[in-house]
């Protein structure tokens, strides 16, 4: 599920608003997404796969977490990786290389 939006990163481009298939964010007044709906979340994590500057984190549940959790600890979240890891995963971003080829393996020779 969704739980941040990390401020200092975003830039205000509205991708994750744009792919959201449940309408979660509604953009703030600043230009920066709020998360509006996050019962609505669907864990799909196509916002953190889209976000060009890995300011989105969604947790791997389905249930928002308790207050108080490492989910929201945004500087752990950055040391350890976790902060735009799926798009990471994915190789999506100038300088990855794409996960679906990295991923072949024996039985998928080139
Ligand atoms: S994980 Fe999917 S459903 Fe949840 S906020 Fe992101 S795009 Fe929307
Ligand atoms: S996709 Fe990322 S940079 Fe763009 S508005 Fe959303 S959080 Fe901000």
């Amino acid at each position: 599920m969704i739980e941040i939006v990390e401020r200092d990163r975003c830039i205000g481009c509205d991708l994750c608003i744009d792919v959201c298939p449940t309408r979660v964010f509604d953009r703030g007044p600043d230009g920066i997404p709020v998360i509006a709906r996050q019962v609505n979340c669907q864990t799909c994590f196509q916002c953190e796969a889209y976000c060009p500057t890995d300011a989105l984190f969604v947790a791997p549940l389905v249930t928002a977490v308790a207050p108080g959790s490492r989910f929201h600890d945004v500087r752990e979240l950055e040391e350890s990786g976790q902060l735009g890891r799926y798009r990471r995963e994915l190789g999506w971003g100038r300088g990855r290389s794409l996960g679906a080829r990295t991923a072949v393996g024996p039985e998928y020779p080139d």
